[in-house]
């Protein structure tokens, strides 16, 4: 359990300690239904619509990001962690994959600007969607 990154004022439940271990077990952002199917396969007596409660609570006191899916009413939950990182995400099946470098050269400068961070989202199609 990773006492720290529990907000203030939200007490511990059997069913956010679930949500929030398999926020930080992922290796890719989740949506709900994915935490869901998780969290029954653990034997954690839960419902769908407790998960999305779970997970706007989470949003709610900062502890999760929340990633609405341009073009679909999908959202993905992911722990916001101070890491800098980029996706590529299928425009078939939503799915975000997780860059292993930035693509943003470091040494990119603009005149009279001071960069203090960037955005880089590639889109396309995964694998078993390109077929
Ligand atoms: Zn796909
Ligand atoms: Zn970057």
């Amino acid at each position: 359990m990773h006492e720290k990154l529990w907000p203030r004022g939200v007490k511990k439940t059997n069913q956010r300690k679930s949500v929030f271990e398999i926020l930080m077990q992922a290796k890719a952002p989740l949506s709900a239904m994915d935490i869901f199917t998780k969290a029954e396969q653990e034997g954690v007596e839960i419902w769908l619509s407790t998960v999305y409660r779970i997970l706007d609570l989470f949003v709610e006191k900062g502890l999760i990001e929340k990633h609405i899916i341009s073009g679909s009413d999908m959202a993905l939950y992911e722990l916001k962690e101070k890491k800098h990182k980029h996706y590529a995400i299928c425009i078939g099946c939503q799915k975000m994959i997780v860059l292993d470098k930035c693509p943003i050269s470091r040494d990119i400068s603009i005149e009279d600007f001071q960069i203090t961070d960037h955005k880089v989202e590639i889109h396309g199609y995964c694998g078993s969607c390109s077929q």
